[in-house]
């Protein structure tokens, strides 16, 4: 009876322990995936819990509504880190309550206010030093932590830059036509530039005239391929494709599920596939 009684109790400890682990404070909440995956790195060994809000696989972020979970995951935690811009203004009242709301972009020099910095590693690299600057101000305890990931993170992003030199030597590129504009600075790490967006932000499709003058830039310049979202609509890309014979290829803004630089790699093979 009395190993009963014992075993009973170990049961109920087990249970509470579980209970208190589900219950454990969220410390850092990134927007988006890439800035929880760079958050993540920054802070390995140091304890803190980091937490994506938007976890399921998006194009971009200019429309998002949020969850009643993801309002929670927010309310959990002492920091929340933005990806910044209009990327996610979706967060702005959302975060009122928060001590410590940090805008990432503000370390780095974006290029006429877009924000989608994420896609260039250069641009990367001056958002992951303030970043942990800003994580050092909060939690002082962990500063040399923060200092040795992050420069781990920076060799890192370094062998990206080493990637796209290997994977596009001797590739000739025309400019892009892609599914969003956001990936401008994607094209510029790539040595290219976008020439025409399907998509423009807040999700809205492009305008019949504005197809119409698509159609004719792929006609005239033989651009052989044209870029969708992997996330993302493939409507106008569609109609382009079937009325100027161009292939339709996939890239990916990183703000699926998968690892960001494995993405962004994939993305350098895309175009490297598309010119070759
Ligand atoms: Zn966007």
């Amino acid at each position: 009876m009395k190993k009963t009684l014992f075993l009973l109790l170990i049961v109920a400890l087990l249970l509470c322990a579980c209970g208190q682990k589900q219950e454990k404070q969220v410390n850092i909440a990134a927007s988006t995936r890439p800035m929880a995956q760079f958050a993540s790195l920054l802070t390995e060994g140091t304890g803190l819990t980091v937490q994506p809000v938007v976890t399921e696989a998006v194009s971009c972020l200019h429309d998002y509504t949020l969850s009643v979970a993801q309002m929670k995951t927010l309310e959990q935690a002492e920091v929340v880190i933005l990806s910044g811009g209009d990327t996610d203004a979706f967060l702005q009242h959302a975060t009122k309550g928060n001590k410590w709301v940090v805008d990432a972009s503000r370390a780095v020099s974006l290029w006429e206010d877009d924000p989608h910095y994420w896609l260039d590693p250069v641009c990367v690299k001056q958002m992951v030093t303030g970043l942990a600057q800003e994580l050092s101000n909060i939690y002082p305890q962990h500063k040399d932590a923060f200092v040795k990931n992050l420069v781990a993170l920076n060799e890192k992003l370094d062998d990206l830059v080493a990637k796209r030199d290997s994977i596009l030597a001797g590739i000739s590129m025309q400019g892009l036509v892609t599914f969003h504009d956001g990936f401008r600075y994607f094209a510029r790490f790539a040595g290219t530039e976008v020439l025409a967006a399907l998509e423009e932000e807040h999700g809205s499709e492009v305008s019949a005239k504005d197809l119409e003058n698509i159609i004719l830039l792929v006609k005239n310049q033989q651009i052989p391929v044209i870029f969708v979202e992997e996330n993302g609509s493939d409507n106008a890309a569609k109609t382009v494709a079937k009325e100027t014979g161009a292939t339709i290829l996939t890239l990916s803004m990183c703000m699926g599920t998968e690892d960001y630089f494995s993405a962004m790699e994939q993305n350098l093979e895309t175009l490297k596939e598309a010119f070759s």
